[in-house]
């Protein structure tokens, strides 16, 4: 049998590997070995595979068989490409030891520098540079690394260390440290590796090699990459690769430097070079903002040769990979090196961006567009920003780097930690720090801002940040934080004081701004309209298209849903048009109505009200389809309570409040989910639905009369069975009938139903003999199916995901192999009734990605989502369209492509790792429009 083979080199135009091997080389390792070969500048070296890592969690941390022999191996290829050897006491090689997973997750895992240097190597290779300071510097900055990474000696005492040394010598920056100094601390920081750990630092360059690979493979499974792998829910991918190349140094002296550069702005998209470098330092330097870089375009006057070379670089990758590159690099004594290429991560603005322009410049189709561009992107182009009204007399405190577009406000909180415990109180926090690390993340996650006083565009607190949506100013030299203060353009403010940040413009206001949505950009426009297009153009056997509709209630929520390009109203549930005070007062009086004369009275003057809304409605939706469901909730909602409301409605009945208590008492209910509701008041109290009815078609016809176009449907919910319908429907259609003639108007309402109880879902062929249309509504299919409360599940369901008793939040993404059992059953019976049955799903799972594919797999007319959730269903249900029906991968991310792993794992019935437990929207306390957006 072939030994498999577990180690890959590259060097010298030729690479063992190439970028389709991502699965084995992981993301840094597949690309050096594509560049390689590309002939691009790449320092040789060689990768230890990701299967190696899968292997050694698999066999109890050891390594596969051979593993050893094939390492030393590839050194030694490595060794003769470089002429140099590990270690050697004249001319040593030094190496870098690198992570790089098949998905990226930058800072999270390890790296160990300037590794193979010793107590001999260190002279010779101060002798063979001719620069003591430098090799004592790369030393100390080794020892550092490893004493950190391997040894595991907190930071804390070699930075104490190197900052009394420069006290005592009273300077300020590290890089006036003399070779001597230099010297001095690298004996310092043996002495506190020796009384942390009890033993020596390996001088033995091998033991320093293995060392190194097995703590990257170690941090494979360290806290914060497990963190991180779930909140980005990665998963299916082996493990860490680990990658030893060779050392370049970007801090050889000023012909010397060291840089990130991106091929397009990955802020706003825009076609330009964008990066930021340091001359005579390295990469560590850039990244922890400790210095403050300069931007790419500088370089081109400091060093138009290098400048030009990285033009062409970037260009040819961009074209090569066909798409916006993040790379590092690395300029030695004038010589420019690429240490690394990958796809950049980019901001939502800049993925529509790059996307409509790529495809523009023939560079990718708009299918592939379409793929590049995720649900989260959009969601957060639609972030908040300060509402420009409040902007015009609002003052900054400061101005920093615009690191992640938005806008956020909370309550200033100076640790990780405290953003978890404010956030836990149910408190908005904004991060102020110094700069943000790894560990930081748990902290970060649950800020509306983060704000740094340094650090550059790519500091960690810039890259997490943009990638997370949050928004975030970064390097704001103004900023100083003093343990529990901070001064903000010299003014103090304390933990739990209120600031605002606007990471699109880098300002800082003091307190808590009113934050507004922004418009569509013509970008995100054009690129939508490509979303539509696919939609429509869809076919899934006789259903053509794949329409994506909105929830909205009132008529300013259907305009704004219009504006984002909801293709119809898929819910309009009236009872929230009831809570207004004006209408609310008629609602109790009828409800509280003791004969049926009475009952018709109060909605009789409920009815112009409702008529006013539809209207509303209907002309903002321009005649498309709008379906309003007749009354749903519990009349127990509407029952006041409170002395105050009861006294109200006694003097709006004329009557004593004491009268009204037995009524009230009356219409209490043990459990009203299961109630005297939907239907159900229809069948008790059918003058209820006949106004509603009325209205409808009024409203319908004052819009026919003003010439707006107009497509009404009506919807019945909580059916359960098809009597109830076959009851209803009969009373509707006589309302329908009496209206239009009444008026001298022809039109067509259709009326329809929700499928929302499960008996309902299993009896759909007999439902359907009664319906024009079906709704699912999966709020309550969900709830029903499982019998967990839409109220009370957060008790509980963090648990549940945490044991993996479930995969996913089921009131997030629907469950396919249960509710969405139900669904499929309910939508093929449905259709061998009525063909053209018409079938779309209004609960909240409607704006959800994951729960979007489903529908389109399941042959659904359209989903129907809150306003702001439309332009993000219309690109994922164009993604659904794309992956469901285009053959072959067009740029499919299986790796992280989280619709692509809940499919496969629903089908092999296994448990996918879910993404942190959220409680679930709700809608069933109606006071409220909790769970609707
Ligand atoms: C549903 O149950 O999914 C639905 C849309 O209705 P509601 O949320 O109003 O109960
Ligand atoms: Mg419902």
């Amino acid at each position: 049998m072939a030994k498999k083979k577990n180690v890959y080199f590259f060097g010298e135009g030729k690479a063992e590997g190439d970028a389709k091997m991502k699965d084995v080389l992981g993301g840094k390792g597949a690309n050096l070995a594509e560049m390689t070969s590309l002939n691009i500048p790449v320092p040789p070296g060689f990768t230890i595979s990701t299967e190696v890592c899968a292997a050694y969690y698999e066999n109890k941390k050891k390594y596969p068989a051979g593993l050893e022999e094939e390492v030393l191996a590839n050194l030694k290829k490595l060794e003769k490409t470089m002429g140099k050897k590990l270690g050697d006491p004249e001319d040593p090689l030094l190496v870098s030891v690198r992570s790089g997973a098949a998905v990226s997750m930058p800072g999270m895992m390890d790296t160990i520098l300037n590794l193979g240097i010793n107590d001999e190597a260190v002279l010779g290779l101060a002798a063979k540079t001719g620069n003591p300071r430098f090799a004592w510097d790369a030393y100390r900055r080794f020892i550092q690394m490893y004493g950190g990474v391997v040894m595991e000696v907190p930071d804390t005492a070699f930075e104490e260390a190197i900052t009394s040394i420069k006290k005592a010598r009273n300077i300020n920056l590290d890089k006036d440290l003399s070779d001597k100094d230099l010297k001095e601390l690298v004996e310092e920081y043996k002495k506190i590796i020796q009384h942390h750990v009890g033993k020596e630092l390996p001088q033995n360059p091998l033991d320093q090699l293995w060392g190194a690979i097995n703590a990257v493979f170690g941090s494979w499974m360290n806290e914060r990459a497990i963190k991180y792998r779930e909140l980005n829910n990665i998963k299916n991918i082996k493990g860490t690769a680990v990658n030893v190349q060779s050392m370049v140094f970007g801090n050889f002296g000023d012909d010397s430097g060291t840089g990130v550069c991106f091929s397009r702005d990955p802020s706003t998209g825009k076609n330009e070079f964008y990066g930021e470098y340091l001359m005579n330092a390295q990469g560590e330097d850039v990244v922890a903002g400790i210095r403050t870089p300069e931007k790419i375009a500088t370089l081109e006057t400091e060093n138009k040769k290098i400048y030009q070379q990285l033009v062409d670089i970037k260009n040819r990758l961009q074209k090569h990979f066909r798409d916006m590159q993040d790379m590092e690099f690395t300029v030695q004594q004038g010589k420019l090196f690429i240490l690394q290429t990958r796809n950049g991560k980019r901001t939502g603005a800049a993925a529509v961006k790059c996307a409509v322009d790529m495809v523009a410049e023939k560079l990718i189709d708009k299918n592939t567009a379409i793929l590049r561009v995720t649900p989260e992107h959009l969601d957060q182009m639609l972030h908040p920003m300060i509402d420009p009204a409040a902007l015009t007399n609002a003052r900054s405190l400061t101005q920093g780097l615009n690191a992640s577009p938005g806008a956020g406000c909370g309550r200033i909180v100076f640790s990780a930690k405290e953003a978890e415990d404010w956030h836990t109180r149910g408190e908005k926090v904004l991060l102020v720090r110094q700069d943000t690390s790894p560990e930081d993340i748990g902290g970060m996650v649950v800020s509306q801002g983060i704000l740094t006083s340094t650090g550059g565009m790519t500091s960690h607190a810039a890259v997490v940040a943009r990638g997370m949506g949050t928004p975030c100013v970064a390097g704001a030299k103004d900023v100083q934080v003093q343990g529990k203060k901070v001064n903000i353009g010299g003014k103090t403010f304390k933990e739990g004081d209120w600031i605002t940040i606007d990471g699109s413009s880098g300002f800082v206001y003091e307190g808590k701004l009113p934050l507004a949505v922004p418009e569509i950009s013509d970008d995100m426009k054009t690129f939508l309209s490509w979303c539509d297009d696919v939609r429509a153009s869809s076919v899934r056997g006789s259903i053509k298209g794949f329409e994506i509709r909105t929830n909205a209630d009132q008529p300013e929520d259907a305009k704004r849903a219009f504006d984002f390009g909801a293709q119809g109203v898929g819910l309009c549930r009236t009872e929230h048009m009831f809570f207004e005070k004006e209408k609310l007062i008629h609602f109790r009086a009828m409800i509280v109505a003791d004969t049926v004369e009475k009952r018709k009275e109060a909605l009789r003057k409920i009815l112009p009200l409702q008529r006013k809304d539809f209207f509303g409605i209907f002309s903002a939706m321009e005649g498309r389809s709008v379906i309003i469901r007749l009354l749903d909730p519990p009349l127990h909602e509407f029952v006041p309570q409170t002395k105050k409301e009861i006294a109200e409605l006694a003097a709006y009945l004329n009557i004593k409040p004491a009268k009204l208590l037995p009524k009230i008492e009356k219409l209490h209910e043990i459990n009203p989910m299961l109630g005297h509701r939907g239907c159900r008041l229809a069948i008790t109290y059918p003058e209820i639905y006949d106004m509603q009815v009325e209205a409808i078609v009024l409203a319908a016809v004052d819009c026919i009369k003003k010439n707006i176009p107009v497509d009404p449907e009506i919807m019945i919910p909580i059916v359960v069975t098809a009597r109830e319908l076959k009851l209803i429907r009969p009373n509707a259609e006589a309302v329908i009938k009496q209206v239009l003639e009444q008026e001298g108007v022809k039109l067509k309402v259709k009326i329809g139903t929700m499928i929302e109880v499960p008996r309902a879902a299993l009896r759909a062929g007999h439902v359907a003999k009664y319906a024009d249309f079906f709704s699912f509504g999966t709020n309550d299919l969900t709830q029903m199916t499982f019998a967990f409360s839409r109220d009370d599940v957060a008790s509980f369901l963090p648990t549940y995901l945490q044991h993996q008793v479930l995969d996913v939040d089921p009131f997030k993404s629907i469950d396919e192999e249960g509710v969405g059992f139900l669904i499929r059953n309910a939508v093929e019976q449905g259709r061998q009734v009525n063909p053209n049955l018409n079938v779309g799903i209004c609960g909240e799972h409607g704006g959800d990605p994951v729960t979007i594919d489903f529908c389109f797999r399941a042959g659904i007319n359209y989903v129907s989502c809150s306003p702001y959730r439309v332009p993000l269903a219309r690109l994922a249900g164009a993604q659904a369209v794309i992956n469901n029906t285009t053959p072959g991968p067009v740029n499919k991310k299986a790796s992280t492509g989280k619709t692509e792993k809940v499919r496969k794992a629903a089908k092999a019935d296994k448990p996918v790792k879910s993404a942190k437990a959220k409680t679930p929207g709700r809608t069933g306390k109606r006071g409220t429009k909790a769970g609707t957006r």
